[in-house]
């Protein structure tokens, strides 16, 4: 399933949806007009897990020549929202996780040219996140290098505590595409978390497709561009620690639960890589891609 968290009008509230046809189906609609019941928003849908994703997916079958009234709603008569709005906790971000950003990391900030031996993990805390096509906020008080990264994220299903490598797959519900802007003059003494997370400096969506539809979370193109010029084009076979590496060795120590978002890393082409260097300023446009998962655009504006 492709499920989006949508606005029907600007006033309304946010719901659930999946993407049929061209349509969004308001998942919790179906539901109750099969005189059933499923959650009318994301986290509670990941926190019914895998059984929600096959009774949606059985009551769509069942009605998507004849929907019920109110139910769908052409795509492009709604506001899509980041697919989790608000996530619980913090943003598991992982860095220098694809070999050649590693290395131009190395050419231009101040991280190691050797690769790392065990996943670099930082956070974004929640305000981080905007959904398709709000703005990117540009505080020139505040950063002069704000730089791009395009990446796959993995969305948690089940509580996850010390999980092996080889069970690992089996606690994602989902996979997304997230931008990790990053302020490159805003680390401080080798911490992360003010440099990558400001305030709508995750980008996120524009759906969520649930891992049955995604066999193969490592063969995905991704691909970034500013202003239509292609700045990263890779794939997510280059991952350094692949996604059951990163889930086994976070849940080591820190309990993965159903929603929990894992930016798994980007590839090499960022602005601070370059030569010259390239920042994003106001008035740009990124627009990130991933296979199978969608396109962000997302313009960046002075605050
Ligand atoms: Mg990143």
């Amino acid at each position: 399933m492709r499920l989006v968290t949508y606005r029907p009008e600007t006033s309304a509230a946010a719901r659930l949806g999946a993407i049929v046809d061209g349509l969004v189906v308001d998942v919790a609609r179906l539901a109750s007009a099969s005189g059933h019941s499923l959650p009318d928003n994301m986290l509670d849908f990941i926190d019914v897990g895998t059984d929600a994703v096959r009774f949606a997916s059985k009551l769509i079958e069942a009605r998507r020549a004849d929907w019920p009234p109110g139910v769908a709603t052409p795509l492009s008569n709604v506001k899509l929202l980041a697919p989790i709005p608000r996530p619980r906790k913090n943003i598991f971000g992982i860095g220098l996780n694809y070999v050649e950003h590693v290395a131009e990391s190395s050419r231009s900030l101040d991280t190691s040219k050797d690769l790392p031996k065990e996943p670099v993990i930082f956070s974004k805390p929640p305000t981080t996140v905007i959904g398709p096509g709000d703005a990117i906020e540009h505080n020139a008080k505040i950063t002069q290098q704000l730089d791009w990264e395009v990446e796959l994220a993995v969305i948690i299903g089940t509580r996850a505590k010390r999980v092996s490598e080889d069970d690992a797959m089996n606690y994602v519900f989902g996979y997304s595409l997230m931008i990790d802007l990053s302020a490159r003059d805003c680390r401080r003494a080798g911490q992360w978390i003010y440099s990558k997370g400001q305030d709508t400096y995750a980008p996120f969506g524009p759906c969520i497709v649930t891992a049955d539809e995604i066999p193969d979370p490592h063969a995905l193109d991704l691909s970034l561009t500013v202003n239509g010029v292609v700045k990263q084009s890779s794939n997510t076979r280059h991952m350094l620690f692949k996604i059951p590496t990163l889930i086994a060795d976070i849940s080591k120590g820190i309990t993965l639960e159903p929603g929990d978002i894992i930016a798994t890393g980007t590839p090499d082409g960022v602005g601070a890589g370059r030569n010259p260097q390239e920042w994003l300023w106001p008035g740009d446009i990124v627009d990130a891609r991933l296979q199978s998962i969608g396109e962000l655009r997302h313009p960046v504006v002075a605050v």
